[in-house]
């Protein structure tokens, strides 16, 4: 079996393009409008001349007015309790918001590896922009952009280094 990564966050963070930009495919639809998203869940990350993992992206089973109480969320933390390794998706435009607060809750009561992904640092200080989330006392942080495909490189260096 292959290793899961499990992308976690708020709707319109970014889940589905980072999805789209790790399995080089655009099979998860991006949405400009929160929550509506019908995405392909599943696939495979196959770097060149490295083990492939599986990917999950559990925001589109998250619904958006349900925040993590609905019945499909469910799915969401079950996905991320089973994983090897979540990728925690926040938006380094907004900053930090009261819904990464409550997914940050329940994330550190799975208890699993996280990974703090800051996507959307196109034209940011990428430092600054990390720093923005520092209360959230996640020592292991990187900053993306995956629209642009800046540092997946990095991205997967990381998360290669705890697979
Ligand atoms: P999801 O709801 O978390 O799956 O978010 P999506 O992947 O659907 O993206 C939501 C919106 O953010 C879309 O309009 C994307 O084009 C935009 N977006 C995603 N990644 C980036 C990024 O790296 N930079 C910028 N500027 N916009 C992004
Ligand atoms: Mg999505």
């Amino acid at each position: 079996m292959l290793p899961l990564v499990a992308l976690v966050g708020r709707p319109n963070v970014g889940k589905s393009t980072l999805f789209n930009a790790l399995t080089r495919t655009r099979d998860a639809l991006v949405h400009d409008e929160p929550g509506v998203t019908r995405d392909r869940h599943y696939g495979v990350c196959r770097p060149e001349g490295q083990r492939p993992f599986a990917i999950v992206d559990t925001g589109g089973m998250a619904g958006v007015d349900e925040g993590l109480a609905g019945a499909t969320a469910r799915q969401a933390r079950s996905a991320a309790e089973e994983a090897d390794l979540v990728l925690f998706v926040v938006d380094g435009r907004e900053g930090a918001s009261a819904l990464d607060d409550e997914i940050l809750a329940w994330l550190r009561k799975t208890a699993r590896p996280t990974l703090l992904v800051v996507n959307k640092t196109d034209g940011l200080d990428a430092r600054q922009a990390i720093n923005d989330f520092a209360r959230y006392g996640i020592r292991d942080a990187i900053a993306v952009s995956s629209a642009h495909r800046q540092g997946i490189d990095e991205l997967l260096a990381e998360v290669y280094s705890r697979l």
